[in-house]
């Protein structure tokens, strides 16, 4: 009932009601004590009572309001790339840390993302999207950021221990789950975006 003395209200239900009232001059609304013996009422009550009663299946649209149906719409999109990924073949290593997808990652951040999922400024990557002319860093090993992070004598300052039995991905899962750790990689990964010229392995002319 509120809704009806809104008169600028968008809903499309109420804009129809609205109509239906500007255009009936003989309406008159008013509080009745109990349905006996009021044909409306009565009228009302038979026809709920079929309703609910009526082994037909009866549908009834009301349209959404706008809020609901980009709701309702994200969270079928959510839901439909939490299955893709779930049962998708690629990117597993990156399944093993980050199972849940969203589009804000809070407790994951950018660099951390990056390093995880090789999707940086790394020569490895760049070489792969044809970025860069080979995938090596400046002290010719392969650029990827387990090196960075492990083995580069370059980015020694930023190392962190890999144990030589230790499995990548429980190690990657480690550093997601230490703060220190993460921050680390933090650091690194800030430091080869602002030297990525410097980490470039230059050809020979
Ligand atoms: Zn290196």
């Amino acid at each position: 009932m509120k809704v009806l003395l809104n008169q600028r209200s968008n809903r499309p239900i109420a804009r129809y009601i609205h109509v239906s009232l500007y255009n009936t001059h003989n309406i008159r609304l008013g509080w009745i004590r109990a349905h006996v013996g009021h044909l409306g009422n009565e009228k009302a009550d038979e026809l709920a009572k079929e309703a609910i009663t009526s082994t037909e299946a009866a549908v009834l649209t009301v349209p959404l309001p706008r809020s609901s149906a980009k709701q309702d719409l994200k969270q079928r999109a959510l839901a439909k790339w939490q299955r893709r990924w779930d049962d998708g073949i690629n990117g597993r290593s990156t399944y093993e840390i980050i199972r849940k997808v969203g589009l804000r990652n809070h407790n994951c951040p950018r660099q951390l993302i990056q390093f995880i999922t090789g999707h940086g400024p790394f020569p490895s990557y760049l070489f792969r999207f044809g970025k860069q002319q080979d995938n090596c860093c400046a002290c010719e090993e392969p650029g990827t950021p387990f090196h960075y992070a492990t083995k580069c004598r370059l980015t020694l300052s930023y190392h962190l221990k890999c144990l030589a039995d230790q499995h990548i991905e429980a190690w990657l899962k480690s550093i997601t789950n230490h703060r220190l750790l993460r921050n680390k990689i933090i650091d690194l990964l800030n430091f080869i975006t602002s030297q990525e010229y410097l980490l470039k392995f230059e050809q020979p002319e």
